[in-house]
């Protein structure tokens, strides 16, 4: 674990990062990022804010679900983070926030759409995952299956919150903003068309920039 303090001042760094753009208040979400080793993830135990966590209060799991030593109680969250890292090798950093308007958007059971060139380019799509079947926040049960397909790096959580994942922290924590931004953009478009009276057959076909060059 030589890289054990290089990861967790990353996290540290993210998690602030997070908290400073309003992403995520200082209770809930949870963040995580998997060492070197490639066995075993630092994450943010239940009960420490994102503008509070230390070298001292993260806590080292290892994929089989083993806790390193610790004072602090692990996340509900940390079965879906570990199931993630297991399923999927090209996953080294799952940033998970419960920011308003993405939450928002899930919450009424609307995807968010990629409505922008740089969505439609980075994400292709925000897959919504429901509720448990029991009405539950969602666990691994209904989150892992969505992300078996390698292409998805960004899924919202209905009543619950974002899921951004990606082969550096850097790159989960990007999505987090970027789900947030989408979700924000979208309420806006769709509050202006609905003011002005203007339905989805006014809007323009768009597509990444590659099909532009091939239609060109
Ligand atoms: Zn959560």
């Amino acid at each position: 674990m030589h890289d054990l303090n290089e990861k967790k001042d990353a996290l540290i760094a993210a998690a602030k990062r997070c908290f400073d753009l309003r992403l995520q208040t200082n209770a809930g979400g949870n963040l995580s990022v998997r060492l070197e080793s490639a066995d075993a993830i630092v994450i943010k135990p239940s009960g420490v804010g994102f503008n509070e966590c230390t070298r001292d209060n993260l806590q080292v799991v290892h994929l089989d679900g083993t806790i390193e030593t610790s004072d602090y109680k692990p996340s509900k969250d940390l079965d879906f983070h570990l199931d993630l890292y297991r399923i999927r090798p090209d996953i080294n950093a799952v940033v998970h926030c419960h920011s308003p308007w993405a939450t928002g958007y899930a919450s009424a059971g609307i995807e968010i759409p990629c409505l922008t060139v740089q969505t439609i380019e980075k994400i292709g799509r925000m897959p919504l995952i429901p509720l448990s079947p029991q009405g539950g926040p969602q666990t691994d049960k209904e989150i892992s299956p969505v992300f078996q397909d390698t292409n998805v790096v960004a899924a919202v959580l209905a009543n619950h919150g974002t899921i951004g994942v990606g082969s550096t922290l850097m790159k989960a924590q990007y999505l987090a903003e970027i789900i947030e931004e989408t979700a924000h953009i979208a309420f806006v478009r769709d509050t202006v068309m609905a003011a002005h009276g203007k339905t989805a057959a006014d809007l323009p076909q768009y597509g990444t920039a590659a099909d532009a060059r091939k239609a060109g």
